[in-house]
């Protein structure tokens, strides 16, 4: 029970990666605010959470890249729980085309959510962990694409490469508060966003899994781990840092 008592908010925690964070966080002891724009997934991950772990799971609907929107979603949690330890960023949208054809709402809108979106939250509740003075943990979910190319990715590598700087400068900036501000670069995680890369041909899963040492994509689970680290006390002296969890994708120089 490494989150004993600890208050959670977890954006995109409705499935895949912020989900698999969200129900580990509550079976460490801690209550979890969910937020998405999708109700019933909400609705669906609080359940599991209350009958599974007996820990307080509060569902808010909620656009990331809408600042009234978060403003609201951190207040109902503040309210509901009288403040935020641990914030995780983990919404977010991939987006794929060839950077000639890509139009300009679509770069946009990626920006929006993906890094916008974290910026807001990580704003909304820095000013409370601030204000409180009993410090706090951020953990920006970022990727791969954060640190090399992938053809046909222009704005969710900007997006994301984006959140990696972002992490270090709160990390920097919010120090002397005692707030630990720190990113997980996932690799390929079997959720939502690669099963649909996979059935429009974008993702050949034989292709990616030739080239993961570890010899398997990975599943929303093994994300949860390093994010458990990320949020306890056990990484105090730990802040500016980008988790990789790829398998050993990055690190791979053979074929
Ligand atoms: P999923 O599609 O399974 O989950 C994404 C979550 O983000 C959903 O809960 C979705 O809910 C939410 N979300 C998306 N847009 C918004 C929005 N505007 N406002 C609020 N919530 C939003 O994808 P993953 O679990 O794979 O992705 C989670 C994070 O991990 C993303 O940031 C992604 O970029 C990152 N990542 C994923 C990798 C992978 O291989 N799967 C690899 C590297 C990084 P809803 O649509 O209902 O709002």
């Amino acid at each position: 029970m490494r989150l004993q008592d600890k208050v959670a908010l977890v954006t995109g925690g409705g499935r895949g990666i912020g989900a698999a964070i969200a129900r580990r966080f509550a079976q460490e002891g801690a209550d979890v605010c969910l937020v998405s724009r999708t109700e019933a997934e909400l609705e669906a991950q609080a359940q599991w959470i209350a009958s599974q772990t007996g820990r307080a799971a509060l569902p808010v609907v909620c656009d990331v890249s809408n600042p009234a929107d978060v403003e609201r979603a951190v207040a109902a949690a503040e309210e509901r729980f009288g403040r935020i330890d641990i914030l995780v960023n983990a919404a977010g949208i991939s987006v794929a085309a060839p950077s000639t054809d890509l139009s300009f709402d679509r770069w946009k809108a990626c920006l929006n959510i993906n890094l916008d979106g974290t910026f807001l939250f990580c704003q909304a509740v820095g000013r409370g962990m601030i204000a409180r003075g009993q410090g706090g943990k951020i953990i920006n979910i970022t990727s791969v694409v954060a640190h090399a190319g992938i053809p046909e990715r222009a704005t969710y590598a900007a997006s994301k490469g984006g959140v990696r700087q972002l992490t270090q400068a709160l990390a920097v900036e919010w120090a002397k508060h005692n707030i630990q501000v720190n990113a997980i670069s996932p690799g390929f995680i079997m959720t939502e966003i690669v099963r649909d890369y996979i059935r429009r041909g974008i993702h050949k899963p034989e292709k990616l899994v030739a080239r993961i040492p570890a010899g398997r994509m990975g599943q929303p689970d093994d994300i949860a781990g390093p994010a458990v680290f990320l949020a306890s006390s056990d990484s105090d002296y730990v802040t500016g840092t980008i988790l990789i969890a790829d398998g050993g994708f990055l690190a791979n120089g053979y074929v």
